[in-house]
C-alpha cells in the first residue's frame, strides 16, 4: 500500500494517462483473445518463483534420477491448480511424486515434478463410520500413528509405511492374506484434480457406471490420471496381531497352501533360494498382551550389517551366496518366534539396504507350480545366484482397471538382488529367466517394481487396460501426466499417443 502511494506521487498526471490506456488495451484484448486469458491471469510469474530448476530427483533405492527443470513443494489446492495452469502455458509434462519409494522409473520426469510432502494433513475423523479423510501427500506411517488415538486401525497393510496415500494407491501396494484386497481397497472416496484443474470426486458406490468405472481406475492411476487431492479410507477398530514365524520346507508348504490360507488371517512366506527351506510367518488377530523381543544383536548387527558385509563379498565371489542364504536361514529362522503387537507393527518388516526387486503377480491356483520352477531353475542353473529372500504373499481378487488381482486371487513372488554399499550386483540372467516362468504362469508384474514389459506386453496381461486409456484420454487429453514410464508401458513410442 504504501509503495502505491509513493508511486503515484512520482508520476505526473498524464505518465498515468498513459498507463491508463494500457490498461484498457490489455483488458479489451483479454476479452477478445480468450486463449491468451489463462496465460496472463494464472499469474505464471508468481508459480515460476516457486518452483526450484536443477533439483535431482532420485527414487529410495537409487536405481533411478532424473533433474526436473522445476520442483514444487506445493501445501494447497489453489496452488496445484496454477502449477497445473502454468504446466499447460509452457506445452510442458509434470509429475505428482509422494515418498519416491517406487522402485521403476514411475516418478521420473524431465518436466516439471510435484512434492507433496507439504500436503500431508489428516483432514477429518468420522468415528461413527470408521472413516478418515486425508490429503495425498499424508504418509501411511502418519496415519498409523493418528489412528490409536481415535481407536482405529486399517485393516491390512503392506511390509513399508514410509509411503504417501497417493503412491500407495498409485502402483497396487499390497500386504499379504488371502482375504484381504490391495491396499487401495480400503479407498471409499477420492478426489482428483484433472489436468484441466477440475476437481472430481469418486466413490465406490456411485450408481452411475462411467463415474464407478473412473473409480477404479483411480483406485490404481499410476499417476497417469491427475493429481490425488485428498482420499478416504475405510478403517476399522483398532487391534492386536499375533505373528508364529515358524520354519518349514517349499515343498511342504506349497502342498499345505490351502490349509496356511484358511488358517491365519495374512499369511506370507520366505523362502530362501538355492535351498528348500522357508520362514513361515503366520498371523491373526488377538486380544492377548503385546510381548515383543528386539535383539540389536540378531536384527541389526548380523541381520543387516553382516549380511551386507557379506553380500558385498559375494560380488566378488558368487558362489558364496547360497551359502549366505544357508547361515542366514540358520541364524535368523531356523528357531520359532513368536510376537503380539500393534497391529502396524507386525505388518511391517525391514526391507533392509538398496536393492532391486521384480513381484509379479501370477493366479493363486499356479503358485505352487511357479515356485517349484523358480526352485529348478535355480538349481539347474550354475551361473546365476539369488539373494533371500524369496517373499511369497497372497491377495484376494478385485475390479481395479489395472490391478494384477483384477478378477484372480493372487499370489505374488517378490524376488530381490541387494546393492551392497551402493555396489550393483549381476542380477539379469536371474531377472530373465524369473520373468519367462511369470509370463508363462499367466503373471502380471507389480507397477512400481522393475519389469520388462511394454505397452503390448502390458495390453496382453491386463483385459481392462482399453477403458483404463479412454478414461486416461478424457482426464488428460493432452498427456501433461505422462513420463517415459508411461509411454513405454501404456502407450508405445510417442507418435502413437494419438492413435489411443
Ligand atoms: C522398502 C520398500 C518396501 C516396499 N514394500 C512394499 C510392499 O510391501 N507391498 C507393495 O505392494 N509395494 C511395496 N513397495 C512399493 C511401494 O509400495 C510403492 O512403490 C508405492 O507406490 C510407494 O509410494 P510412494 O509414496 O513412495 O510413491 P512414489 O514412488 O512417490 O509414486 C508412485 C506413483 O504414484 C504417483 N503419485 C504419488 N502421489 C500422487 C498424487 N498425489 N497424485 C497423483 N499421482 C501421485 C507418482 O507419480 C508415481 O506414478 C515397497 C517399496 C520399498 C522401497
Amino acid at each position: 500500500m504504501l509503495d502505491f502511494i509513493f508511486l503515484t506521487k512520482c508520476i505526473t498526471s498524464s505518465q498515468f494517462l498513459i498507463i491508463l490506456c494500457f490498461l484498457q488495451i490489455t483488458d479489451s484484448l483479454l476479452i477478445h483473445l480468450p486463449s491468451l486469458k489463462p496465460l496472463i491471469v494464472s499469474s505464471s510469474f508468481e508459480v515460476m518463483d516457486q518452483g526450484v530448476p536443477g533439483c535431482t530427483f532420485s527414487n529410495w533405492a537409487q536405481t533411478f534420477t532424473c533433474t526436473p527443470q522445476l520442483s514444487f513443494h506445493p501445501s494447497s489446492e489453489a496452488e496445484i491448480r496454477k502449477i497445473l495452469e502454468f504446466t499447460q502455458s509452457r506445452n510442458e509434462r509434470v509429475k505428482v511424486v509422494g515418498k519416491g519409494h517406487s522402485p521403476s522409473d514411475i516418478a521420473c520426469t524431465d518436466g516439471f515434478l510435484i512434492y507433496t510432502d507439504k500436503f500431508n494433513r489428516l483432514l477429518n475423523v468420522d468415528r461413527k463410520m470408521g472413516q478418515v479423510m486425508v490429503e495425498a501427500g499424508m504418509t501411511l506411517e502418519q496415519l498409523n500413528n493418528e489412528l490409536p488415538q481415535h481407536g482405529l486401525a486399517l485393516a491390512n497393510l503392506g511390509a513399508v509405511s514410509d509411503i504417501s496415500m497417493g503412491g500407495m494407491i498409485g502402483t497396487g501396494t499390497h500386504g499379504s492374506g488371502i482375504r484381504h484386497g490391495m491396499l487401495a481397497t480400503q479407498v471409499v472416496k477420492v478426489r482428483l484434480m484433472t489436468a484441466a484443474g477440475q476437481v472430481l470426486e469418486l466413490s465406490n458406490d456411485m450408481d452411475n457406471d462411467e463415474e464407478r468405472d473412473m473409480f477404479h481406475a483411480v483406485q490404481l492411476h499410476l499417476g497417469a490420471l491427475g493429481v490425488l487431492l485428498t482420499i478416504t479410507l475405510q478403517c476399522v477398530k483398532a487391534f492386536r496381531l499375533e505373528m508364529v514365524q515358524t520354519p518349514g520346507t517349499l515343498t511342504q508348504v506349497v502342498d499345505d497352501l490351502h490349509n496356511y490360507l484358511q488358517c491365519w488371517e495374512f499369511f506370507r512366506f520366505f523362502w530362501f533360494p538355492h535351498t528348500n527351506s522357508v520362514a513361515l510367518l503366520q498371523v491373526k488377530s488377538t486380544d492377548k498382551k503385546v510381548h515383543v523381543k528386539h535383539s540389536w544383536f540378531w536384527d541389526r548387527l548380523v541381520g543387516f550389517y553382516l549380511l551386507e558385509f557379506l553380500l558385498w563379498l559375494s560380488s566378488f565371489l558368487p558362489i558364496l551366496v547360497p551359502w549366505i542364504n544357508r547361515l542366514f536361514f540358520f541364524l535368523l529362522f531356523s528357531t520359532p518366534r513368536h510376537s503380539v503387537e500393534r497391529s502396524d507393527r507386525v505388518f511391517h518388516f525391514d526391507c533392509l539396504f538398496h536393492q532391486h526387486v521384480q513381484d509379479w503377480a501370477v493366479p493363486l491356483e499356479k503358485a505352487k507350480i511357479v515356485l517349484l520352477q523358480l526352485q529348478q531353475w535355480l538349481d539347474n542353473n550354475s551361473v546365476v545366484r539369488a539373494h533371500y529372500p524369496v517373499e511369497v504373499r497372497f491377495v484376494r481378487r478385485d475390479s481395479i482397471l489395472l490391478s494384477p488381482c483384477y478378477n484372480q486371487d493372487t499370489c505374488f513372488i517378490n524376488v530381490v538382488m541387494y546393492r551392497p554399499y551402493g555396489k550393483e550386483v549381476e542380477r539379469e540372467k536371474y531377472w530373465k529367466g524369473y520373468e519367462a516362468i511369470m509370463k508363462s504362469a499367466g503373471g502380471r508384474p507389480h507397477w512400481a517394481k522393475a519389469h520388462s514389459c511394454n505397452h503390448k506386453d502390458i495390453q496382453q496381461m491386463f483385459p481392462e487396460l482399453p477403458r483404463f486409456l479412454a478414461i486416461r484420454q478424457k482426464l488428460d487429453p493432452t498427456g501433461i501426466f505422462l513420463n517415459d514410464y508411461l509411454q513405454r508401458t501404456l502407450i508405445g513410442p510417442y507418435d502413437n499417443m494419438c492413435a489411443q
